[in-house]
């Protein structure tokens, strides 16, 4: 560890506050760090690793696949792209098409591109307005982090691309529109934000009002999407039908892999839009892996257990510490105690890690539960057996 947090200190530029922790490997929800010292991972590399860490059948299809071929550029047509976006596209119900980059912000930049040519080619004036919601996030690019609506991450970066309008909340969104708007783009549940769900019916009619004024709805579902909150996307469970919708963390299980899609599948011609790795052999063999397992699952009924087990271990504990928590929110695998004030949090966020538990923060106060979809039920009790145990040392 020492030798690590060493070469780290001394080469890597420090954007994180990393906790002093090395880990080397793990298993499913388990982790093991450079002592020895064993973990339950409640975070799965923040949403990230959604069919656990190491596991075997994405590993297995990774090794077959770079055997043969690793990348080949976006020059060639490559069979895992091709099957990954049939099977995104298949499984999310809408009539879309898909493009590959390779992380959530890349993704937005894409949808952003999408709004921008949309918004040049209908009407008669320039639509570049997009409008985003205050305590979302949308990425750490110049775009993105200005598509964010919190004011502390435009410190510094600025001048930024114009066009991004802030709501307060989704009842504001109507009244910031005008002739100048092109999209809507927000998160169902703001993860970063607080993992904060929006209110369905609310949603639903924004997504009318958008249809009949020719706007956008573009949903972020790079946190949300790929089973987190039970359907294979949040805008399934929300019953909406976007025009765009952003995917990555889950989607590649570790292997970096973004997406975004879209209804207006003529929107682009080639040479409007590019990446150099984005859905090469490796990352969409990945997805298309990770996608088979949570498909298999989800038909099983095994997902809907899964996600029922833990949602009961963690309502009996948020019961258990209600001198602590003062609410809770369970969306699929996407979950949040809010705790009393932010120096707690930040105590049982050390102290669960010293327990063998990792956990999340979110927003200011917010502690986050992001487990892998295939979480086991030992799993699951040892994690909630280590957490008791860091609460009531506090
Ligand atoms: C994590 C996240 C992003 C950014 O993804 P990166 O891969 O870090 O660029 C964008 N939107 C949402 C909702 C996210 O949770």
């Amino acid at each position: 560890m020492s030798n690590t947090k060493e070469l780290d200190t001394g080469y890597v530029l420090p954007t994180y506050a990393r906790a002093d922790v090395e880990f080397v490997s793990g298993e499913n929800a388990r982790l093991v760090d450079a002592n020895g010292k064993k973990y339950i991972d409640f975070t799965s590399g923040i949403a990230v690793c959604s069919v656990g860490h190491a596991n075997k059948r994405v590993n297995e299809a990774i090794c077959n696949q770079i055997a043969k071929l690793t990348h080949i550029s976006n020059l060639y047509y490559t069979a895992p792209q091709a099957r990954a976006a049939e099977k995104i596209v298949r499984l999310s119900g809408y009539d879309m098409k898909c493009f590959f980059g390779n992380s959530g912000a890349e993704a937005n930049e894409g949808a952003i591109k999408i709004a921008r040519k949309f918004g040049e080619k209908e009407g008669s004036v320039k639509r570049y307005k997009i409008i985003t919601l205050e305590h979302s996030f949308h990425g750490r690019t110049i775009t993105t982090v200005k598509a964010t609506g919190q004011e502390s991450m435009h410190n510094y970066f600025g001048p930024f691309p114009d066009g991004f309008v802030y709501a307060d909340s989704i009842a504001q969104i109507p009244s910031l529109l005008d002739d100048h708007t092109c999209a809507v783009l927000i998160e169902l549940v703001q993860g970063e934000g607080g993992v904060q769900p929006l209110d369905k019916k609310a949603v639903q009619e924004l997504a009318k009002l958008l249809k009949e004024k020719n706007i956008l709805l573009m949903v972020d579902e790079v946190q949300t999407g790929i089973y987190r909150t039970g359907a294979f996307l949040a805008s399934n469970l929300f019953e909406i039908e976007p025009d765009v919708i952003t995917l990555a963390k889950g989607l590649g299980g570790g292997v970096p892999i973004g997406a975004v899609m879209t209804s207006k599948k003529d929107i682009f011609n080639a040479g409007d839009h590019g990446s150099t790795f984005g859905g090469n052999c490796l990352s969409a063999t990945a997805a298309c892996e990770v996608l088979d397992i949570l498909e298999e699952m989800d038909t099983k009924g095994e997902l809907q257990a899964n996600i029922a087990y833990f949602e009961a271990e963690l309502e009996k504990f948020y019961e258990a510490h209600r001198d602590v928590f003062t609410s809770k929110v369970g969306i699929g695998m996407m979950c949040r105690l809010r705790v009393k004030d932010g120096d707690t949090l930040a105590k049982i966020i050390n102290k669960a890690r010293e327990e063998g538990v990792m956990v999340l923060k979110a927003g200011r106060n917010t502690l986050r539960l992001l487990p892998a979809l295939t979480i086991t039920k030992e799993e699951v009790d040892e994690g909630f057996t280590a957490l008791n145990r860091a609460l009531s040392s506090l």
